[in-house]
């Protein structure tokens, strides 16, 4: 039976191979294979384009990036943002949101609320601390423990969560320090675990904007990708009420359009943002919002963030990004349109943070004018900071 014994060693050996490289190379090859940078960034900036792009501040409203546990201080091969790429970009301001749940086989149309977890998966790959199996609350706390980590670790990088904390970060940068100001976002508040109280707790470890759905309607009401196209619940009525209430900006990018309407109500027409999406006047696809509902949202203040990916511009290049701010200002005004890449949430995008500058010059291209390029690549978006931080 000599065989068999082999055999049966063969396989444990096997078996602790498969072991290892499932918690040591699974989670950066997903990463690697989730977060492609296609290389569709168009010609080198001109001259002229590089020196406007260095007087811009520049800002974007969601990246993803704290999910895979890459260190955000290093220069990375693969995925599409961390700190030295964004330096390199020029970027002063990056949303770094956090994801907690996201249904497998996900789509665009229709995902069950019950489906199986892909984040679990990753959490046990990335040997994530046992709460983190059981409370989307711990998940999206564990992501916002790196992004404050990576600040504390360097002088360049630093939380912003107060009008004050904006105010020194642009004064710093006025005086010519290539500093980055980090916020933190949710994307999807079942990571309340259903308890209005953690709002609080996300908002003491430095959460300002908070997403209300992700791919599935959760407690708090219908997604936009879910099974019902129901409004707010209840209990969302409650969270949105209170959210608003302290100064927490509301995020409906994956929100059904009756939760929009609801938002807006409950909340008396408070300025929302939807941090990462395309115009369906522009790229008709089941990941963006009808312009009527848009519509609402930007007369009432709100700010939209253009995704860099296909499935919302209907294109692979950064000219495609470009025709979608392009619409959204001509059809909403250039003072809602801001950026909101969606860098690390598993798109596939012409450039990464490094390639900032190559949007600059497809804006250029596009036609749009200086004033137009300096609100929509991040003016917007600081203004719209300094209305809705907390003062200290
Ligand atoms: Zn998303």
């Amino acid at each position: 039976m000599m065989w068999f014994k082999r055999f049966l060693t063969g396989c444990a050996v096997l078996s602790l191979l498969l072991v290892i490289g499932f918690f040591t190379l699974a989670p950066q090859w997903v990463d690697r294979n989730a977060n492609v940078v296609t290389g569709g960034a168009g010609p080198a900036p001109s001259a002229a384009t590089l020196a406007l792009h260095q007087q811009l501040l520049v800002g974007d409203l969601h990246a993803d990036s704290a999910l895979w546990g890459r260190d955000l201080l290093t220069r990375n091969t693969w995925g599409q943002v961390d700190l030295p790429r964004l330096i390199e970009g020029g970027a002063a301001l990056q949303m770094f949101t956090t994801v907690t749940k996201s249904p497998r086989g996900q789509n665009y149309d229709r995902n069950a609320s019950d489906a199986a977890d892909n984040i679990t998966l990753l959490a046990l790959a990335q040997r994530w601390p046992a709460a983190a199996y059981n409370s989307l609350f711990a998940r999206a706390m564990l992501q916002a423990e790196r992004v404050h980590t990576a600040t504390e670790r360097s002088s360049q990088l630093t939380l912003i969560r107060s009008q004050t904390d904006l105010s020194s970060l642009l004064s710093q940068r006025a005086n010519g320090q290539r500093v980055v100001g980090a916020l933190l976002g949710t994307e999807g508040s079942h990571a309340l675990d259903g308890e209005l109280e953690n709002i609080d707790r996300l908002y003491t470890a430095g959460f300002r904007m908070m997403g209300l759905q992700h791919f599935f309607d959760n407690r708090l009401g219908g997604s936009l990708h879910g099974e019902s196209q129901t409004g707010l619940t209840r209990f969302g009525i409650d969270a949105v009420k209170k959210m608003h209430a302290m100064d927490v900006m509301i995020d409906v990018a994956h929100s059904s359009e009756a939760t929009v309407r609801d938002t807006l109500a409950a909340t008396g027409n408070a300025a929302l943002i939807v941090s990462h999406t395309g115009f369906q006047g522009h790229c008709p696809s089941p990941r963006n919002i009808s312009d009527e509902t848009m519509a609402l949202i930007t007369e009432a203040g709100g700010l939209i963030g253009v995704g860099f990916w296909a499935d919302v511009t209907c294109g692979e290049s950064v000219t495609a990004i470009a025709e979608a701010i392009r619409y959204g200002v001509k059809r909403f005004g250039a003072s809602h349109i801001a950026l909101g890449s969606d860098w690390d949430g598993s798109v596939t995008t012409p450039i990464d943070a490094a390639q900032l500058p190559h949007l600059t010059q497809a804006l250029v291209d596009a036609g749009l004018s200086e004033a137009d390029i300096r609100a929509v690549m991040g003016g917007n978006m600081a203004r719209f900071l300094k209305e809705h931080l907390p003062p200290t």
